[in-house]
């Protein structure tokens, strides 16, 4: 039975990046009352916790935010096409003051459990520093790239040095004037990394595992004359974006012939064009790069050769050149990363053969041989999309676990619910298309479906709500169905959960926007 002397909350929402600070606004405009529990001591969760030299987003600026505020959207400036880590962050903060969500967030403190009471239909939620309380509902907004993922490696207690991860950057920042740094991983966060580390560090060692397809940003100020024209008619730009499979870049042509048919020529100079333009859209010039094994083999020699045009040391560009499908692992976007490995001051290590073998008090040695460092920045990547969840000790029905419903591998409804877990909502769970979005606008269409739920439930006097198992077994189905007809499965990718030991191999984001949200609806 529910303890009397405990508070009950109509909803406690975990997490207060984008999607807990939007949840909170519209649970607190349809009269529920909220609280948002937070680990950090700030808004903006991504934005909060990634502050390596470098960060920045590589979805447009003007389609990277809410859409939800009209005057918000009007009022708020950005300056670059992709902004920048610090801008991002204040722009979390402005929305935090603007729509006055601090008063309801509670800082530091960290969510370690919670536990689905059948009797009274209400989740007890602990909290650390110690705290109990009781929700009709749980939303968990705590984010898909929000555990750190660092690889354990003998030795790291004994390394004098700094060690850093660049999802848990430390607030004062790592100053690398004169030091020797090891960096080691060469996905979206090294990539941004490196280069700016570069320009810093006496010298810098990149220990690679595997290298990445990445495409230049071709970042800049913002265009004036675009975002008067965006914003004189934002909400059909909005919409737009929202058509879109990845719910972003409706200002570029998407190709829907296959790349087989075009000639050689043709598909060349398409690429050559989208290199120019930057972003994302350089792949999707043509309907199959993600579906042919043939087509993908043009874009991604494409890369290659680039690769080799750029960087001078033929043995260092032939490391550097992928081999895997383009696009299966999450391409990456840059400003001059490949151009980095041409200074005098960096040095590229290949750890594919010879892994990382320890760390000592001087350095690391991989290939039998130690490189001494002063600082090592692990830009290995996050635990992504279940991590946050099952590390919370979350129990349902009967007292099941998370954790243990999701050994072989995540399963949900919509990736909003979980068979078993009643009134237990997840923000961009695993089975929706969060990752493979914009994820702002994944956000905002998850929360929007939450609310539009509890609303349902309220006026309907309903207690509560759960997936089906058939519901979710079909969808499951579903997910997996629509990943093997693409080349996504074919690389160990994050999306997959590759990259961490252990973790069951399945495809976790639904591939498509709209479809998903026609289904939603
Ligand atoms: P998060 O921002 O991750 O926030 C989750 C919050 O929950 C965190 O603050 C965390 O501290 C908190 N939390 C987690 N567990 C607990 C707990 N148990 N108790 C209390 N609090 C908890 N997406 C894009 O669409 N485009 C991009 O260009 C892009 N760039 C990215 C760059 C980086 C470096 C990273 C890491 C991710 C990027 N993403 C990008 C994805 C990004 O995570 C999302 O765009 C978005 O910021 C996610 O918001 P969120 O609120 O869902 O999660
Ligand atoms: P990531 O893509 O998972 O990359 C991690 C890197 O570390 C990979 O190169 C990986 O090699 C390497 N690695 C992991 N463990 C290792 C080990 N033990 N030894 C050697 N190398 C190891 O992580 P991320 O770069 O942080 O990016 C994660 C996601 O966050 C991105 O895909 C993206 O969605 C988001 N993000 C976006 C941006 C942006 O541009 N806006 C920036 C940063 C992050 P393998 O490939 O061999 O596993």
């Amino acid at each position: 039975m529910t303890d009397s002397t405990k508070p009950v909350q109509d909803v406690v929402v975990v997490g207060a990046g984008f999607a807990g600070m939007y949840m909170l606004y519209r649970l607190r405009s349809a009269g529920f009352s909220t609280i948002v529990f937070e680990a950090g001591s700030g808004v903006g969760g991504t934005w909060y916790w990634n502050r390596y030299p470098g960060a920045r987003c590589d979805v447009e600026s003007l389609e990277y935010s809410y859409s939800f505020s009209e005057e918000l959207q009007q009022e708020w400036e950005w300056t670059e096409r992709y902004p920048a880590q610090p801008e991002i962050l204040r722009y979390a903060n402005h929305v935090a003051d603007r729509f006055e969500l601090r008063k309801d967030i509670h800082f530091e403190t960290r969510v370690v459990a919670a536990s689905f009471d059948e009797r009274s239909s209400r989740w007890l939620v602990r909290t650390e520093p110690g705290g109990e309380l009781w929700a009709r509902f749980l939303v968990m907004a705590t984010g898909c790239l929000s555990s750190a993922n660092t690889p354990t490696i003998d030795g790291m207690d004994g390394f004098v040095g700094e060690i850093a991860h660049t999802g848990r950057w430390p607030r004062d920042g790592i100053d690398f004037c004169g030091k020797r740094v090891g960096v080691v991983g060469t996905g979206s966060s090294g990539v941004q990394a490196i280069p700016v580390i570069a320009e810093q560090a006496a010298e810098l060692v990149v220990f690679q595992r595997t290298p990445n397809y990445s495409i230049p940003a071709q970042n800049g100020p913002l265009d004036l004359e675009l975002e008067r024209e965006v914003k004189a008619h934002y909400p059909e730009f909005r919409a737009a974006n929202r058509r879109m499979h990845g719910a972003l870049g409706s200002r570029f042509r998407y190709g829907q012939t296959s790349a087989l048919a075009a000639s050689d020529e043709e598909v060349q100079r398409d690429l050559d064009e989208r290199w120019q333009i930057g972003g994302f859209a350089f792949i999707a010039g043509y309907n199959d790069f993600l579906r042919s094994r043939e087509a993908n083999a043009k874009a991604a020699e494409f890369v290659r050769r680039r690769i080799r045009e750029i960087v001078r040391d033929p043995a260092v560009a032939e490391l550097l050149c992928p081999k895997q499908v383009i696009g299966c692992k999450r391409l990456c976007l840059d400003t001059h990363y490949f151009e980095t490995f041409n200074r005098p001051n960096v040095r590229l290590v290949d750890v594919s053969e010879h892994p990382i073998e320890r760390l000592t008090s001087r350095g690391l040695v991989t290939g039998g041989r130690e490189y001494e460092l002063d600082v090592i920045v692990f830009a290995t990547g996050f635990d992504a999309m279940t991590g946050s969840l099952t590390r919370i000790d979350i129990r349902g029905r009967g007292g099941i676990r998370l954790r243990d419903e999701w050994s072989g591998g995540p399963r949900t409804y919509l990736g909003l619910g979980v068979v078993g877990f009643p009134n237990l909502f997840t923000i961009t769970g695993p089975g929706s298309p969060s990752v493979l979005a914009n994820m702002i606008v994944a956000i905002e269409q998850h929360v929007d479906w939450i609310t539009d739920c509890l609303v349902y439930l309220r006026r309907g006097g309903y207690a509560s709500i759960e997936a089906t198992v058939e519901a979710q077994d079909a969808w499951v189905e579903h997910v997996n169905a629509i990943a093997d007809t693409t080349l996504y499965p074919t690389c160990n990718s994050w999306y997959l959960g590759a990259n961490v030991p252990g973790k069951p191999r399945v495809f976790m984001p639904l591939i498509g926007f709209p479809p998903y949200v026609e289904k939603c609806n």
